[in-house]
């Protein structure tokens, strides 16, 4: 599903956040949200999902304008840094949990976690507690658990902080892996530019709560469009 972000400005209190951004994300694709501690990428993320009211603009999901809808109503997955789990309850009912909510039959909610618990590799932890599990494991319950209801989109705000360094690795094949294989529309948000050029297709730059440049990573590094791109992108963190 096609995102459309026109003129988006978001205020806390007299602070202005975002600053009159405007981004078009195609159908399918995977594109990073990159940009230093602060510059407003957590806050873009929560209006798309709808956590967050815009004060101005537009948001466009295909043709329909979801400006004003409740979060409930946009069809979005969304997955957090920390994981959020329901720590009592196990791996099954945590996925099966959305599909409970919307008093989905028995016999769908079971075939919908198989599928969804196959699709993220997790069939064997399903009667597992969160506690029990590894932070990559909990990772895949997440996003098996963001994906249930098959959303139209998939939003990941920072996923792989809490990770150490090798399930970091794993976890980002994975996570491109499940994208490509659902072809869902996919926004990451993240402050790691190794992360952003190595699972998506493109990068949209942030500063101070405007994008800056957006294209296809290979582009940015070799076309940066301002100083602070190309400051940004020679100072790995
Ligand atoms: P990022 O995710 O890029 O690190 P955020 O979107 O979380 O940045 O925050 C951008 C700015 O907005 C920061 O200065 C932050 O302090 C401020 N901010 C975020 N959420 C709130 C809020 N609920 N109330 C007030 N200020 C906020
Ligand atoms: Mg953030």
């Amino acid at each position: 599903m096609r995102i459309s972000i026109k003129n988006f400005t978001k205020t806390f209190g007299d602070t202005t956040v975002i600053k009159d951004m405007s981004l078009e994300i195609e159908s399918g694709e995977m594109l990073a949200l990159l940009g230093p501690s602060g510059c407003g990428k957590s806050t873009t993320l929560f209006s798309i999902c709808g956590i967050h009211r815009m004060n101005a603009g537009r948001l466009q999901f295909g043709d329909k304008d979801v400006s004003k809808r409740p979060p409930q109503e946009r069809n979005v997955g969304v997955v957090f840094q920390n994981y959020a789990l329901y720590p009592h309850m196990d791996v099954h009912a945590n996925i099966a949990f959305p599909l409970k909510v919307r008093k989905e039959p028995r016999t769908e909610i079971e075939r919908k976690v198989r599928e969804i618990a196959a699709l993220v590799h997790i069939e064997e932890l399903l009667q597992r507690k969160p506690s029990q599990l590894s932070g990559g494991q909990q990772q895949r319950v997440a996003l098996a658990r963001a994906l249930v209801r098959k959303p139209d989109i998939l939003l990941l705000d920072e996923p792989l902080a809490n990770l150490d360094a090798k399930l970091r690795l794993e976890m980002r094949s994975e996570i491109r892996r499940i994208q490509q294989q659902t072809g869902i529309t996919a926004v990451l948000v993240t402050h790691d530019q190794v992360e952003a050029m190595s699972m998506c297709d493109r990068i949209a730059l942030m500063n101070k709560g405007d994008i800056v440049q957006v294209c296809k990573p290979k582009e940015m590094y070799d076309n940066p469009a301002s100083d602070f791109v190309a400051g940004f992108l020679g100072n790995p963190p």
